[in-house]
């Protein structure tokens, strides 16, 4: 006997129409018209949207950052996002400098471990080669271990940012073996030359977070990165691409190199200096985070570029901290904590503001949210409802309203981003692997259910 989702719209990235569903164990057994449903226990769709279940690319559960953690475990994070519509996530694993890959895959494993309830990936940060490139060999055993993109940061000297030449290395290798290296492009040795200035002026409210990083330093710092992957022909994505001026230095360096991809996040496309961050109170250090809010005007042409494929992917750069961790940096925004909470509501604002607003279709929504990125980052039994593929399935209610609320939400922060914005389209039931873990919008799962996605290396899908 297998479940068998009934009356539904399935909705793919190639096309919509009415279709059943039935899942067998942990996978999808049959896409059809009409499937018999005598034996099967049925699940009746009517009205409902069949998507393959989110993919969330971009989340900071756990994380030591800033003098602090990461408000959200693997626990609360995870059901946080199968709530939202989001069946798996890749987590990020930071290498500390003077140690190994290894002893971050395996921190990062201790972490997850018993506690993680939907299937989870991780991304390998790597902040230093060690004294003979050692951490180079290690690349080959963490694509053999699953974890086949890897992460460097242009930004946060003394902490995490790496040199151009220690980037082209990475870049070298990821080449060789088909790895994927993802960028935190921002130009930041001039950031912090920028950010000290304004300090010693005695600007040290929030919004001079969003001041002291501009779109220039990150349409740099994309330059210069997708200039180096062209020199290795490693395949390169930029990660949280935020305005304008990025975007065009990733347009024109898609024309004649391919293996540039870039996401966006969920913030970029509705909050804005103006509304979010005019400089007036110190509530504003809930919109801290990296890279910064911009001008409203960078809004459509991210919209544009999620419509016309120059952006692959919408993620969440989920990394929340509470309004207590926040107040690290009352007297000093640099020193607030940066991040903000965002794995439960990114599906439902992409819906509201692009699919009902027309700015994109509902296949592109599921391209954007789940097959794209399982695509890019060699999840082969992700993002797509076809027979064989595993049974992670959001059934999804186009017409429900719901007001997004820090009250009724489940991630771990005492506030949202969203506060009090009502939005229409909404995750109704959700499985995973088979098992209905989201029952009207509520969390019915274990703990600890989720597994450990291995990876395959692909170079961002162009192997
Ligand atoms: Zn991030």
């Amino acid at each position: 006997m297998g479940i068998l989702i009934q009356n539904g719209t399935v909705v793919t990235a190639e096309g919509s129409r009415r279709s059943d569903v039935l899942i067998e164990g942990e996978r999808i057994a049959k896409v059809a018209p009409r499937i018999d449903g005598s034996e099967h226990r049925i699940v009746d769709a009517e009205g409902l949207l069949v998507m393959p279940g989110g993919i969330d690319v971009h989340t900071h559960l756990d994380m030591p950052f800033g003098g602090t953690v990461s408000a959200d475990d693997y626990r609360t994070g995870t059901i946080a996002a199968a709530v939202g519509g989001t069946t798996s996530v890749i987590d990020f694993a930071l290498q500390s400098r003077g140690h190994t890959l290894g002893e971050a895959l395996e921190t990062w494993l201790a972490k997850s471990r018993d506690k993680a309830c939907i299937d989870y990936s991780l991304h390998m940060a790597i902040t230093d080669l060690g004294p003979n490139g050692e951490s180079l060999d290690e690349m080959e055993a963490m694509v053999a271990a699953g974890v086949t993109s890897f992460k460097l940061f242009m930004a946060y000297p003394n902490v995490l940012m790496i040199d151009d030449g220690l980037m082209f290395r990475v870049m070298q290798k990821a080449a060789a073996i088909d790895a994927l290296c993802c960028i935190h492009a921002e130009n930041g040795a001039a950031i912090d030359v920028v950010v000290a200035q304004m300090l010693a002026e005695g600007k040290t409210a929030p919004h001079f977070h969003a001041h002291s990083r501009s779109a220039k330093a990150e349409a740099e710092a994309t330059h210069r990165a997708i200039a180096l992957a062209e020199m290795t022909g490693c395949a390169v994505y930029i990660v949280h691409l935020s305005n304008e001026e990025a975007l065009r230095e990733l347009k024109h360096a898609q024309r004649h190199y391919h293996r540039a991809l870039a996401e966006t996040c969920t913030q970029y496309l509705v909050l804005s200096i103006e509304d979010q961050m005019p400089g007036e109170s110190w509530n504003e250090s809930k919109f801290v985070f990296t890279p910064p809010l911009r001008k409203k005007k960078n809004q459509e042409p991210l919209w544009r570029a999620l419509d016309d494929g120059t952006l692959s992917v919408v993620s969440t750069d989920h990394c929340p901290f509470t309004t207590e961790q926040k107040a690290l940096g009352r007297d000093d925004f640099s020193k607030i904590p940066n991040g903000g909470p965002g794995i439960e509501n990114r599906l439902q604002i992409l819906w509201h503001f692009g699919v009902n607003s027309g700015r994109i279709s509902p296949e592109r929504f599921v391209e954007l949210t789940s097959t794209a990125p399982a695509h890019i980052f060699g999840m082969t039994q992700k993002g797509e409802l076809k027979p064989g593929k595993d049974a992670d399935i959001l059934l999804w209610d186009p017409k429900q309203r719901y007001t997004i609320q820090a009250a009724t939400q489940c991630m771990a922060t005492d506030y949202n981003m969203f506060e009090g914005w009502t939005v229409q389209g909404n995750a109704r039931h959700v499985f995973s692997r088979g098992e209905l873990v989201v029952e009207d919008g509520e969390w019915i799962g274990e703990t600890g259910r989720g597994r450990f996605i291995a990876r395959s290396a692909n170079a961002g899908g162009f192997a």
